[in-house]
């Protein structure tokens, strides 16, 4: 038997609602919610691929390379954790844990006194932002970072705004980019020059998905203060908007220095390999807790397979701050993070 069931799309912070198909209780695939408010009947292909990432799930434990019991290698995880010296943990946060996975893996690592390492596309909280309407509704917009092509149901919202006659204009690292196509003024200046150049007010948004360093974000601060224009940052992962709520993030360079101190690196549902330029040959011990492989899992010593979004109901905080929940629409015996973490403490 078909059926649809709604959930959200996980693959960025935009909050897009999708559609899965279920036959006989198997997810076989997905097609856009259409009375969605955020997407309104659109999904770009990344979140069409969360559903294809779902269908080669990790299924079971992998200790040194070899499946495992997974109850076995929870203890071996216990182990570890018994053994090691706190100040040289460091636990990962990550924007693809819901909101209630993120305080119950925050709550873990204050009481056992680990280091917390979050990184947030470089990016920092900003207590105020626009909403998507402010977006489509913008007489001027002005993107940093090749928006239209990373966070495509964004960039629908800045095509709208062009069609209403809002001016575009962007930088980013590429002159030939998907943002570039569309804005009436585009190039790859610093944002310092870039915001220079351009005059800004009320009616003005500055969305953005990239910066290079803190001082870039402070720029932006400043010009949104002095100017009273609204700013959007978007991020890459579904809930770092509602993570940032509670977990301040670290740039870059502060990560590498972290890493840099650990010794024992437990990973929460994140691919912080991908993100960060590091050797990790130099951590003597990773262990992931992942529903999905990637760079981290792969050169994991302890994997430990969780609950996806589309077993569990949970929570993500969009880009424009609004909460959306979620429902679990696979029957799964997996444990969730917040049961691992029971577990381990
Ligand atoms: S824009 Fe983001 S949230 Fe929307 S479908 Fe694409 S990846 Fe998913």
């Amino acid at each position: 038997m078909l059926e649809i069931k709604h959930t959200l799309c996980p693959s960025c912070s935009v909050g897009c609602g999708i559609n899965v198909v279920l036959k006989e209780g198997d997810v076989v695939g997905s097609f856009p919610y259409k009375r969605h408010p955020v997407n309104e009947g659109k999904n770009c292909v990344n979140g069409r691929n969360s559903i294809e990432a779902f269908k080669n799930k990790i299924e079971e434990a992998i200790i040194s390379n070899s499946k495992s019991d997974i109850d076995k290698a929870i203890d071996e995880v216990s182990k570890e954790l018994s053994s090691a010296d706190a100040s040289k943990v460091t636990v990962i946060c990550s924007g693809n844990n819901s909101m209630e996975e993120i305080g119950a893996i925050k709550d873990f690592a204050e009481s056992k006194n680990f280091n917390i390492g979050f990184y947030a596309d470089n990016l920092v909280n900003f207590d105020e932002v626009a909403s998507y309407d402010d977006v489509e509704n913008a007489k001027a917009i002005a993107v940093i970072g090749d928006l239209l092509y990373d966070n495509p149901l964004i960039g629908r919202k800045i095509i709208h705004a062009k069609q209403n006659g809002a001016k575009i204009c962007g930088i980013g690292k590429e002159e030939n980019c998907v943002t570039a196509n569309i804005a009436d003024d585009y190039s790859t200046d610093s944002i310092q020059e870039f915001l220079n150049k351009n005059t800004f007010d009320e009616s003005c948004v500055i969305v953005f998905n990239e910066v290079d360093n803190h001082e870039d974000l402070e720029l932006i601060k400043a010009t949104a203060a002095d100017s009273n224009c609204k700013v959007l940052p978007v991020f890459s992962k579904s809930n770092t908007k509602g993570t940032l709520s509670l977990i301040d993030a670290k740039s870059k360079e502060e990560m590498i220095e972290l890493l840099d101190n650990t010794k024992l690196l437990l990973v929460f549902n994140d691919d912080v390999v991908n993100d960060i330029d590091f050797d990790f040959s130099k951590i003597s011990k990773i262990i992931s807790f992942a529903y999905v492989e990637n760079d981290t899992t792969n050169i994991s010593d302890i994997v430990i397979p969780i609950k996806s979004w589309l077993e569990q109901e949970g929570s993500f905080v969009n880009a424009m701050g609004e909460s959306q929940t979620f429902n679990a629409i696979v029957e799964s015996d997996v444990l969730s993070e917040v049961e691992i973490i029971e577990k381990l403490k």
